[in-house]
């Protein structure tokens, strides 16, 4: 076994700079404020020539440039991804646009994970090529050889996610940040499905995005998203005449940050409560024969890979798959669960504290045609479900054991506690 990764997000985030609220509350301030006075007139032209910003004498000029709440979350983030800064914008998609299209000009050329989330998917396939002349290959993550052969001279970015949508496959990602490295390009992770378990910028990665949108916020009621790199990077982000997040302008609102930044010290908990049922159910149902796909099992083709990447202490994630055999069954499946059972819910997304279950052949998936399905292993009958940690486990297990049972998926009687 690998030896155990010594840093902890938890103790990260909880040793970063606690911020006091205006009265000396134990909770930040909102800042409400979209622009901020200067004492001296003589200051604004420091501050508009770099001289005098948030990182260095504490001014503070516009709200889409730099607001004191979003600033107080991204430094939360950085320390969460162990990364010099971190800034916090409107959404995840945002943060990935921003940042490939600051590290790309016209003409460069992106090596892309061939199973990434549907929006990153189209933006380099279809917006980046159109709108900006950036190209990209996307190749098979976990073949290294076809990442280092898809590399071109004015290959500026290596572009993965931790854990990739469905089959939950692992990217080596210390392998990635080599091949990236040596080609004079920057490896950029998308770590929305593993926040506390996996520290991308500690495999290798220079920037790590995220869809702020899913475990990190939690509760499906906000659009957010953030990047995570060196101070220098997220100043050029920042810049106010060259950088993508102050002129595309994807702002995120400071009372959303406030919400998100209360949020994020029970992340770790609630991570290791959606691994600690998604383990316990992905074993029982290995046992009763269901195939389920869930890499904290020694059947993951990546579990030995995820586990020597993990940081101690928060599982494998609360996502898995299991293959109902066929559409209509996978479409049964689910109506049962949510209708019968309150299980969970029929909807897209990841993160959410109810389990969210989606058919992932006829929805996040649709866009693939059916050979790049059957390549990637999404089976028509796939459902991928991001286990809540609402309601009592026992409970939960008989209602998807039941389920189950029902569609003749169960070789023999369920293993139910609950009796
Ligand atoms: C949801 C998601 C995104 C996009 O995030 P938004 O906040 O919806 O813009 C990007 N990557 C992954 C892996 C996602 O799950």
């Amino acid at each position: 076994m690998s030896e155990p990764r010594r840093f902890d997000p938890a103790r990260a985030m909880a040793a970063a700079k606690h911020e006091f609220g205006e009265h000396g509350g134990v909770n930040m301030s909102v800042e409400a404020s979209t622009t901020f006075t200067v004492m001296a007139a003589d200051t604004m032209p420091d501050i508009f020539a770099g001289e005098k910003g948030p990182v260095q004498g504490g001014c503070y000029l516009y709200g889409r440039h730099f607001n004191p709440t979003v600033f107080a979350l991204g430094r939360s983030l950085a320390a969460m991804e162990n990364t010099g800064a971190g800034y916090a914008c409107a959404s995840g998609l945002a943060a990935i646009s921003a940042a490939v299209m600051q590290i790309c000009d016209a003409g460069d050329h992106c090596v892309v994970s061939d199973t990434i989330y549907g929006g990153t998917y189209a933006l380099f396939k279809d917006y980046l090529p159109l709108k900006t002349g950036i190209t990209c290959t996307f190749v098979d993550a976990n073949d290294a050889d076809a990442v280092r052969a898809a590399m071109r001279p004015n290959t500026k970015v290596v572009y993965a996610e931790t854990m990739a949508n469905p089959t939950l496959k692992v990217p080596d990602l210390p392998a990635l940040a080599e091949i990236a490295h040596a080609a004079g390009a920057r490896l950029v992770v998308d770590n929305t499905f593993c926040p506390m378990m996996v520290t991308p910028a500690n495999l290798g990665a220079d920037v790590v995005v995220h869809s702020l949108t899913k475990f990190i916020n939690g509760a499906s009621d906000i659009i957010a998203g953030a990047v995570c790199a060196s101070e220098e990077f997220i100043l050029e982000l920042m810049d106010l005449h060259t950088g993508s997040l102050m002129i595309l302008g994807p702002t995120m609102d400071p009372s959303v940050a406030f919400h998100i930044a209360m949020r994020l010290p029970h992340l770790g908990v609630r991570m290791t409560e959606h691994s600690r049922r998604a383990q316990l159910f992905a074993e029982r149902l290995e046992d009763l024969g269901v195939p389920v796909h869930y890499p904290g099992l020694a059947s993951h083709p990546n579990h030995a890979r995820l586990r020597g990447m993990l940081n101690p202490g928060y599982g494998f994630g609360g996502l898995l798959a299991l293959d109902l055999g066929s559409e209509p069954r996978a479409q049964e499946f689910m109506e049962r669960l949510q209708n019968k059972h309150a299980f969970g819910f029929m909807a897209v997304s990841l993160g959410y504290f109810d389990t969210l279950m989606s058919c992932s052949g006829s929805s996040t998936s649709s866009e693939m045609t059916d050979e790049d399905k059957a390549r990637a292993g999404i089976s028509p009958g796939l459902v991928r479900m991001s286990l809540g940690l609402t309601g009592n486990v026992e409970d939960r297990w008989s209602q998807l054991a039941e389920t189950l049972d029902t569609l003749n998926m169960l070789g023999s009687k369920p293993k139910t506690q609950a009796g």
